[in-house]
């Protein structure tokens, strides 16, 4: 059958650059879930959506088609059939996706979604909380974590090489602020599964990162 493996963690963490890697590595497809909360959070913000009517959210959702496709060494992010890829990197999108997807309408909708790319392909997925909610019985969960100044300042260079105007103190208080909404949501938060390796990476390079996990996986 076939296998998955899952990389949770807060913000800033280096999952989805391990993730990428890994699933190069052992030729799975890589699924970016927080790319598929941030092109709902856009159409939200587009259309102006009131989190707090019910209605209002599940008419949305019911009108997003959000699709990832594979390019190269990046995925391309679809939101009903638009490029939104560059979209959803923006500062604005990351001050207001930990609430967006901190609903249940929301939650319900996009796990069925990732449950489904699952299904018949080898994939790597990461996420806030695939090895506990999404995928319970993966074949191998990652629990990333790093050091809080190491996040911020990984975040920080990523963000102003892209030309966004934003300071390390920005940076730093938006990742908290997403960290808090995560783990303290009622609908699946953020938590490190039981059965979930832990890999702290504030000192380790890619490749080790890499060796490890490939080494766990092939345990
Ligand atoms: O992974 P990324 O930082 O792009 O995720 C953006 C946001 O999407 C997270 O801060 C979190 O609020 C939400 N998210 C989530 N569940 C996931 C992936 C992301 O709630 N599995």
């Amino acid at each position: 059958s076939n296998k998955i493996i899952a990389i949770d963690g807060f913000s800033s963490c280096g999952k989805s650059t391990l993730a990428k890697a890994l699933a190069k590595n052992l030729h799975f497809v890589f699924v970016d879930s927080g790319a598929m909360y941030r092109a709902v959070t856009l159409y939200f913000m587009r259309n102006g959506v009131d989190l707090h009517n019910h209605e209002q959210v599940q008419e949305a959702i019911d009108a997003i088609h959000v699709d990832l496709i594979p390019n190269g060494e990046t995925t391309k992010v679809l939101l009903n059939d638009e490029d939104v890829s560059e979209a959803i990197r923006q500062m604005e999108v990351s001050e207001y996706v930990s609430e967006v997807s901190a609903l249940s309408e929301v939650r319900k909708a996009m796990v069925a979604q990732q449950q489904k790319l699952g299904k018949r392909r080898n994939i790597v997925m990461d996420g806030r909380d695939i090895g506990t909610t999404v995928f319970p019985h993966a074949d191998l969960k990652i629990f990333m974590t790093a050091s809080p100044e190491i996040r911020a300042e990984r975040r920080f260079k990523e963000l102003s090489a892209k030309g966004e105007q934003v300071t390390m103190e920005e940076v730093k208080t938006n990742l908290a602020h997403r960290d808090h909404i995560d783990s303290t949501r009622t609908e699946s938060p953020l938590r490190q599964a039981e059965d979930a390796i832990v890999l702290d990476n504030t000192s380790l390079s890619p490749e080790e990162q890499l060796q490890f996990v490939l080494d766990e996986f092939q345990k």
